[in-house]
């Protein structure tokens, strides 16, 4: 994903760099959050713990990856996820990232708004070290205390997207994908079906 650590700026998907370590500071802050599995075998799982256990397991199945069978299989893995796991509980990624807020989002948003684009950009956006805007703290300042985020029908396109458990994505960028599941439950929902876990 393309989502920023807002910490760290480390970019999602993309190469990690010398700056994985502080990333992973950023980590740490995330809660053991059990909650966003809501219903079935997958209630009240300890899923951050299983999914640092798991870890070799999902980065042997992405390294060597049937990507076609893999791609037949995601649309309906990505659907199984978000029926068992409610991102109103969770918001993970809400409260510890930061997309990449691109020119048209800007634009849109801003918009919606009421705002000028640059009366916006000061208010809530900074340039990161490669070039792009991400908000200046986290939690993003449109996320509200009840998980529900106030642009949601014109959010960035990095957050439309995320997690990417119905993209190639997933595959392709494997090291992003491992990253990521250890704080999206989704992608560790989605990894767990992959490679026969569950
Ligand atoms: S996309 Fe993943 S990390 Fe974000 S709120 Fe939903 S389950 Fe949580
Ligand atoms: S814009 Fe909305 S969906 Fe995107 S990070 Fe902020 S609160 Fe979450």
């Amino acid at each position: 994903m393309w989502i920023k650590c807002a910490v760290s700026c480390i970019a999602f998907p993309g190469p990690l760099t010398g700056r994985e370590a502080n990333c992973i500071a950023g980590m740490k802050e995330i809660k053991k959050d059990t909650s966003a599995f809501t219903s079935g075998e997958w209630k009240d799982v300890q899923w951050q713990k299983k999914a640092a256990a798991q870890y070799k397991t999902y980065a042997r199945m992405l390294q060597k990856p049937n990507k076609n069978k893999i791609l037949k299989q995601l649309p309906a893995l990505h659907e199984e996820a978000f029926s068992v796991i409610d991102c109103l509980n969770c918001a993970a990624c809400c409260k510890n990232y930061s997309p990449r807020f691109k020119t048209p989002d800007i634009k849109r948003i801003s918009k919606h708004l009421k705002m000028k684009e640059s009366a916006f950009i000061d208010t809530y956006l900074r340039l990161d070290e490669e070039g792009d805007y991400v908000v200046k703290q986290t939690p993003c300042p449109f996320l509200g205390n009840d998980n529900h985020c106030s642009i949601y029908t014109i959010r960035p396109s990095d957050c439309e997207r995320f997690p990417y458990t119905n993209e190639d994505v997933l595959i392709n960028r494997a090291r992003i994908t491992l990253k990521n599941s250890t704080f999206c439950p989704a992608v560790f929902f989605v990894l767990e079906k992959l490679t026969g876990t569950r």
